[in-house]
């Protein structure tokens, strides 16, 4: 199949905002597309080349390097690139205008054919594309930037404007830009006429929409039906709404329910095939090289020939056993001696859930048989065994049970439904999960997760570091990140004096095209560095553009007097707080303001 073809598709994924048209632009490029190259097709239009759980290396291509292969493809200065770069703002278009400008005159690498305009290119195939690509992934080591480039400036030098400019926009993670995994599944649900609550959940317990397009086109919705989660493939966890009132948790899990301490640790999803034991983060990241004293655990403790188990890795303090907070288990992955981590920063393993066992697939079964299943695979000991749960049948248990969860040093409880419809909704956050937090004495009943995406240079006792950084909230809607507050307070003097470095290697010389900002920081980032972040209220804010328009016209959300709680390594980006999340939690504030004045609140 040509690239060409998937070019035109990104074009015209390009301009139009339309999700239906995009559904359909897409359905029409996977009808077209033989089953053979769809999965590569689909990573292409993800832009990326295979899913992030494989903990495959990346292009590793920096912007500097993307304008020296453009150089060295078309025989140009990296000066003159930078100049049309400049002009553009993109070194996509930039290529493109190149590579036009170019038809007339002989290139700088030869061998290919001349077309009759003097240009030089060959017909790209999809399969040649990728696997050039996934060639320039897979260089590593010494040397291996020179020759990055070079594979990356023959590809450039024979692909057609077009093609040249989606390769580069490529390199650069800039294709993913509004084309959604939601409408990647629409356009796969239309051009195989496969029902699309199905794709969603083959792909919640199966993350890979490549594997997916291409069960779909060989095998067809027969076998979709088939996908049963796999150890080795990290499923899509699923999440918890939040409140604040015990009535109102109650009255939505319903009553009887099952309320479990909610431990402040590193959620992990252990899977397990005869002897070998794999360990996922709740980004779907595989972590199992940092934790070889719960693979032994797992290995010890699992009964089952074959699970998929999930829980909680807490680290503990060695001399008292105390649970220690989440900050510690970041500590031990930051030493180098992993032996000597395992003893200075031990930990434990606390389940809540069991997703598959020998060829059953748990997640369609209830709360309880989950529960039960768990108890049976499990040979538990004081290092790795169940949550500590309660069934509740009243708000009074429940503020009791919270007292004791809090006491052992839990961040509070996760109520969960027992009800016939408790099933295991992978990658859904949803009500059958609320947690309840430990309210961090503000008026806010609940943090909220951010991403740094600029900052403001700090003066006077703070000069040399930054005094306010720029926090935004995730709109899935547009793919962008709106920005919700500035904050400077909540850091201790060394948080502060390392900001520079920890925000160094995110560091753009211009705000970042996802990013939805009035304000002109001083310094921009790429949205990668998370934080977790509390604050007196949420406000209404003519500045920042959380929420704009959604209230009231022209003014956004913002949070007042909003202060650092700690660093989230563990959250991308994409799993920060919604906007969404923030309009609900605005509103929710608003209907308990309104209930203390006129004397019906809780407070
Ligand atoms: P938070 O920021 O509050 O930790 P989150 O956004 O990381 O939440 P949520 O789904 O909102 O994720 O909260 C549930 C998280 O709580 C789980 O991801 C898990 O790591 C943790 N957790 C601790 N104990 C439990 C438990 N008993 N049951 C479920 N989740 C638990």
């Amino acid at each position: 199949m040509e690239f060409s073809i998937v070019a035109q598709t990104l074009d015209i994924l390009e301009k139009t905002s339309s999700k239906i048209q995009q559904a359909a632009a897409l359905a029409l490029l996977f009808k077209k597309t033989p089953s053979n190259v769809i999965d590569k097709v689909v990573y292409i239009i993800q832009g990326t080349l295979w899913p992030d759980w494989k903990g495959l290396p990346e292009l590793g291509i920096a912007e500097k390097g993307v304008q020296k292969a453009i150089s060295m493809a078309l025989g140009v200065s990296e000066a003159e690139v930078e100049r049309v770069y400049k002009s553009l703002g993109d070194y996509g278009l930039a290529v493109e205008r190149l590579k036009l400008g170019k038809q007339n005159k002989s290139v700088g690498l030869v061998g290919f054919i001349k077309s009759a305009k003097g240009e030089v290119y060959k017909k790209l195939t999809v399969d040649e594309v990728y696997s050039q690509l996934v060639k320039i992934a897979m260089l590593q080591g010494e040397g291996s930037r020179d020759m990055k480039l070079r594979l990356l400036s023959s590809l450039l030098a024979v692909a057609d404007p077009k093609e040249a400019k989606y390769i580069v926009r490529f390199i650069e993670g800039r294709l993913r830009l509004g084309v959604g995994e939601a409408t990647i599944m629409d356009g796969l649900a239309s051009a195989f006429g496969a029902p699309r609550d199905l794709i969603e959940r083959a792909y919640n317990i199966y993350p890979d929409l490549g594997a997916i397009a291409k069960l779909l086109a060989e095998k067809g919705v027969v076998e979709l039906k088939n996908i049963k989660p796999t150890p080795g493939i990290p499923l899509r966890p699923m999440l918890a709404e939040r409140a604040s009132d015990p009535t109102e948790i109650l009255n939505k899990a319903g009553i009887p329910a099952l309320a479990e301490f909610k431990y402040d640790g590193e959620r992990a999803q252990i899977h397990k095939k005869g002897d070998r034991i794999w360990i996922f983060s709740r980004r779907l990241e595989e972590i199992t090289n940092q934790y070889p004293d719960v693979v032994e655990m797992a290995l010890k403790r699992i009964k089952a020939e074959e699970a998929i188990v999930e829980g909680e890795i807490i680290a503990i303090d060695p001399e008292t056993g105390e649970f220690r907070p989440f900050q510690e288990l970041m500590h031990r992955k930051r030493k180098k001696d992993i032996h000597e981590a395992l003893k200075e920063y031990p930990v434990v393993v606390r389940l809540f859930d069991c997703l598959y066992v020998d060829g059953i697939d748990m997640t369609l079964k209830i709360l309880p048989e989950r529960r039960e299943m768990l108890r049976k695979i499990i040979d538990e000991s004081e290092e790795f065994k169940l949550a500590e749960g309660m069934i509740v049948n009243n708000t009074a248990e429940l503020e009791t049970f919270f007292l004791k969860a809090v006491e052992a040093g839990c961040e509070g409880l996760v109520v969960k439904s027992l009800g016939r419809d408790s099933v295991y909704q992978a990658g859904v956050r949803g009500w059958l999960w609320i947690k309840y937090k430990r309210d961090y004495k503000s008026e806010m009943t609940d943090t909220v997760d951010l991403v740094v995406v600029g900052a403001f240079h700090g003066r006077g006792k703070r000069a040399g570091t930054y005094g306010a950084l720029l926090l935004a909230a995730y709109d899935p809607e547009s793919d962008t990140f709106k920005t919700v507050c500035k904050v400077g307070t909540g850091f201790t003097d060394e948080e502060l004096a390392e900001l520079p470095k920890k925000l160094e290697p995110y560091r753009l010389p211009h705000k970042h095209h996802r990013v939805d900002s009035d304000i002109e920081a001083d310094v921009w980032f790429e949205p990668a560095v998370v934080m977790e972040v509390t604050g007196a209220e949420l406000t209404l804010s003519p500045l920042h553009t959380c929420c704009r328009g959604m209230v009231k016209q022209g003014v956004g959300i913002s949070i007042r007097f909003p202060r650092f709680v700690r660093w989230r390594p563990d959250k991308s980006p994409k799993e920060i707080t919604t906007t969404k999340e923030i309009l609900e939690m605005y509103y929710r504030q608003l209907r308990k303001v309104s209930q203390t004045t006129t004397g019906v609140g809780e407070e």
